[in-house]
């Protein structure tokens, strides 16, 4: 079987421009502006020869009441269903209480978990990334979906993983 490589997070971290940069197309969603992607979107992937399923999440309004738990609750959907979950976080804003609930739901599901730093557009940002170690979810990967910088390094401990 094909493993399933579930993206979370919350809106306008870069899901969907991750999932782009993963599958090598331009086919997931991505906006300025937070919450358009469906439900959950599953693509055909491929790293160093090794096929996999990657599924950007999203669909939410985050000026909707109850806004952290439809997002937890919509991450928590995705991971049942994956047996690994890219847990993709902003460093340019950092940790909020969003990515805290969805750090509650990753560490309760028992799957394995990697941490995708993302928009660490050029070294400024490294510092940003390497305090996300404080989630207690193992190394965090420095990436940027925009540019690729770092992918070929997240998608390498990727296969480890898989
Ligand atoms: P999603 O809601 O998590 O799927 O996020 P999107 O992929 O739609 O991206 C949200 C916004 O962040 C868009 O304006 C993207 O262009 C921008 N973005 C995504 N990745 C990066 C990155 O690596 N660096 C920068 N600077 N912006 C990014
Ligand atoms: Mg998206």
């Amino acid at each position: 079987d094909v493993p399933v490589v579930a993206v979370v997070g919350r809106p306008n971290v870069g899901k969907s421009t991750l999932v782009n940069r993963i599958i090598g197309r331009r086919e997931a969603v991505v906006e300025d502006r937070p919450g358009v992607t469906r439900d959950r979107v599953a693509y055909d992937a491929n790293w160093n020869g090794r096929r996999f399923t990657v599924v950007d999440t999203g669909g939410w309004d985050p000026d909707a009441r109850g806004f952290a738990a439809r997002v937890a609750a919509q991450a928590e959907l995705a991971v049942g269903a994956a047996d690994v979950v890219l847990f993709v976080l902003d460093v340019t804003v950092g940790m909020t209480d969003v990515d805290e609930a969805v750090v509650k739901i990753l560490q309760r599901s028992g799957k394995p978990v990697l941490v995708a730093a993302n928009k660490v557009d050029d070294q400024r940002g490294e510092t940003a990334a390497s305090e996300l170690w404080s989630l207690g979810l193992g190394q965090p990967h420095p990436v940027s979906a925009i540019h690729g910088r770092g992918s070929g390094d997240l998608l390498d401990a990727l296969l480890a993983v898989l």
